[in-house]
């Protein structure tokens, strides 16, 4: 059935919203996004509505996860074009656009903390990045209550975090994981797509070509991560624009480096494009 999208913006107001969805007995899932809306997001409300009867897609561009000298200000945002797209999609009952004093309105003195995983991958370059994404996704669930939760596989290393948060503070929340929707040629969707110009655009997918090619050799019987590695990092290097931040091959739960491939593991990468920073990984279970 196509829903009919409103658009909340208090918390007090969704917080009504999704007592009454509950009271008529609905299952509530949510899908938290940072907005500039692509078809990547759509798949996950579209997952949503599948999991859950009433969904709610928050769009939020959350300072806390930002650090000094990134994007905050310049993050790409077009809120109508947003709400358009949810409207049409027929998937989403509400689309909940908080402003900052709304989620802050007084400085945190509490947050949520992962350090062990915060500071892998990404986290690297990113030191106060997961702690963010963990603290406002904490947030949203304190607000929304939701059955289930959809995330991106695209950003596997925040997935990896709040299955972990989810877990150890035995939050009442299933997270689904939802496959990476990618451009024709292989790049994976993102908002920061945006930031490259004609050639780099040309360029950025070839992170997908050399996850693919790890992926053909894993399947050959490849378990030597070291090798995965290297080819993955030689790939890359070759490119002409590229400039490689990391290649890990790490296992999903723990996100610690493995030398050998077996169970459930990840080949995640992140590469600057000109200003742009794009990742992307694939995760798959090796017998
Ligand atoms: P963002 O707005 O970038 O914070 O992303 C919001 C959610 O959409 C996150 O769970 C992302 O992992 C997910 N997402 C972003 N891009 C894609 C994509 N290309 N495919 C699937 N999910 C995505």
């Amino acid at each position: 059935m196509t829903k009919t999208l409103s658009q909340i913006s208090t918390i007090e107001s969704l917080r009504s919203a999704v007592r009454e969805a509950k009271s008529n007995g609905r299952k509530v899932a949510l899908v938290p996004t940072m907005g500039y809306l692509h078809e990547g997001h759509l798949s996950l409300v579209e997952e949503a509505s599948k999991q859950a009867d009433f969904v709610v897609v928050s769009i939020f561009v959350n300072p806390l996860q930002f650090g000094e000298n990134e994007d905050l200000a310049n993050y790409p945002r077009d809120l109508d074009h947003d709400l358009r797209l949810l409207s049409a999609s027929g998937h989403c009952d509400v689309a909940f656009t908080p402003s900052v004093e709304e989620m802050y309105p007084v400085p945190l003195v509490t947050t949520v903390q992962l350090p062990s995983m915060a500071s892998k991958l990404c986290g690297r370059t990113r030191p106060i990045h997961f702690a963010g994404v963990a603290t406002v996704v904490t947030k949203l669930f304190q607000i929304v209550q939701p059955d289930v939760a959809c995330f991106g596989q695209k950003d596997g290393q925040q997935l990896a975090v709040i299955r972990r948060m989810v877990k150890d503070l035995n939050m009442p929340v299933n997270v689904v994981g939802v496959p990476t929707v990618r451009e024709e040629d292989g790049l994976a969707k993102s908002s920061r797509n945006v930031y490259l110009s004609k050639e780099e655009r040309e360029h950025a997918p070839v992170l997908y070509q050399a996850l693919s090619w790890a992926k053909a050799e894993i399947e050959r019987g490849q378990r030597d991560a070291t090798e995965i590695v290297r080819g993955v990092r030689e790939r890359i290097e070759q490119d002409s624009i590229a400039r490689l931040d990391y290649v890990e091959a790490v296992e999903m739960d723990t996100l610690e480096s493995v030398s050998v491939l077996s169970g459930d593991v990840m080949i995640a990468v992140a590469a600057y494009f000109g200003k742009a920073r794009l990742i992307d990984n694939i995760q798959l279970h090796v017998e």
